[in-house]
């Protein structure tokens, strides 16, 4: 079976160097808050072309402890209205409820899967304070766009870059067009850790501030509590890890490309949507997702084929049961993504030969 995504196969890649570096934590016996953490931090905001980055558990927290930094700095309120696509992972939509802001749900565009600037201006109230805008699937979202639009009503533009890591467009990375991102290295994301990892990158120092004493229990310098903060942080030895595969991402992404390429030069189907790639530099390809009316048997085909695939998203958010007020609210658009797409398989290290396997797989599906 060619998997869906082969993560020992990628991290195979740099096991010396990532064993050398836990020998190093382990042998230091400092292992939270010491300096893998503070030199990824440094390392990462140099990647991503930002002043700061602060390390936090996870990708949730890293967007929840955003909202909840800029409640606490009064610059938003309990109730605020921010604006969000209705086809993101729900982690985007959690970050929002948990802070008590509200969710304004929008449709993407259906040829990116991204926020639709049209559609986002048209929702724009006096209580609306920010857009979350989500760079699904590892595409930029039209962000010079959202920026415009964020700028002339005065909203704050956060970024969910969770699918991101080094996608650009005219030059300027996930995680530096907004006043802040969110990042998370879940294992299997561009940038992933072997186990949880989080980040926020931001130019802002007040931000910055708030955010690692939230994650600290709401204290600054040890035994002063500020806030009624949270346990958030990077661990050294994922810190050091990190470091490790910072240093090939690069790469990853240009063989991600090199997959990608292939898929859309040669995968030629009548019933099989392939994406749309506005800026070769915008799209990481953390994901590449077709879309097909008969999305069930196909994927069923796939796996005679001997080809693993997964859908992101099975359920949209206004559909779960977590946000049951919602559930009885339409997003056509939404809905239909949801219905229709198929993740294929897509790793750095996926060889020539499964790529064509894939590929021919997809050309013999029945028309
Ligand atoms: C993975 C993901 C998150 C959450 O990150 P975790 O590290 O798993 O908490 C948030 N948003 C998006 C779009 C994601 O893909």
């Amino acid at each position: 079976m060619i998997p869906f995504l082969d993560l020992k196969g990628i991290n195979a890649q740099y096991k010396d160097e990532m064993v050398e570096a836990f020998t190093k934590v382990l042998d230091s016996g400092w292992y939270i808050q010491g300096l893998e953490v503070k030199t990824f931090e440094q390392e990462f905001a140099d990647y991503c072309g930002v002043e700061r980055c602060i390390g936090v558990a996870n990708g949730l927290d890293a967007l929840i402890l955003i909202f909840r930094a800029y409640m606490e700095m009064g610059v938003l309120q309990e109730g605020d209205e921010v604006i969000v696509p209705a086809n993101t992972y729900i982690a985007s939509i959690l970050a929002i409820t948990e802070n008590r802001l509200k969710p304004i749900l929008v449709e993407p565009d259906l040829t990116t899967y991204n926020l639709d600037p049209t559609f986002v201006e048209q929702v724009i109230t006096p209580r609306t304070k920010a857009i979350l805008a989500v760079h699904l699937y590892g595409q930029l979202a039209d962000m010079p766009a959202l920026k415009a639009i964020a700028d002339k009503h005065g909203l704050l533009l956060i970024e969910d870059s969770a699918q991101a890591h080094g996608a650009s467009l005219n030059g300027i990375k996930a995680g530096a067009w907004g006043d802040a991102s969110g990042f998370s290295f879940y294992p299997g994301k561009n940038l992933g850790a072997l186990g949880d990892g989080g980040a926020v990158t931001t130019n802002n120092a007040e931000l910055t501030q708030a955010i690692r004493a939230l994650g600290n229990y709401g204290s600054h310098k040890k035994y002063e509590n500020i806030y009624k903060g949270v346990n958030s942080r990077l661990d050294e030895m994922q810190a050091a890890l990190l470091r490790v595969k910072l240093r090939g991402l690069d790469a990853e992404i240009e063989q991600r490309r090199k997959v990608a390429n292939a898929y859309l030069e040669n995968i030629k189907h009548p019933d099989i949507i392939l994406p749309h790639v506005g800026d070769s530099q915008a799209h990481a390809w953390h994901l590449f997702v077709v879309r097909c009316k008969k999305r069930n048997a196909l994927q069923a085909y796939l796996v005679e084929q001997g080809v693993q695939t997964l859908i992101h998203y099975p359920v949209p958010p206004h559909k779960q049961q977590a946000y049951l007020d919602w559930n009885d609210e339409v997003y056509p658009i939404t809905e239909k993504v949801h219905k229709d797409v198929l993740s294929l398989p897509m790793s750095p290290v996926l060889s020539e030969d499964d790529v064509g396997t894939v590929i021919a797989s997809l050309n013999r599906f029945s028309k």
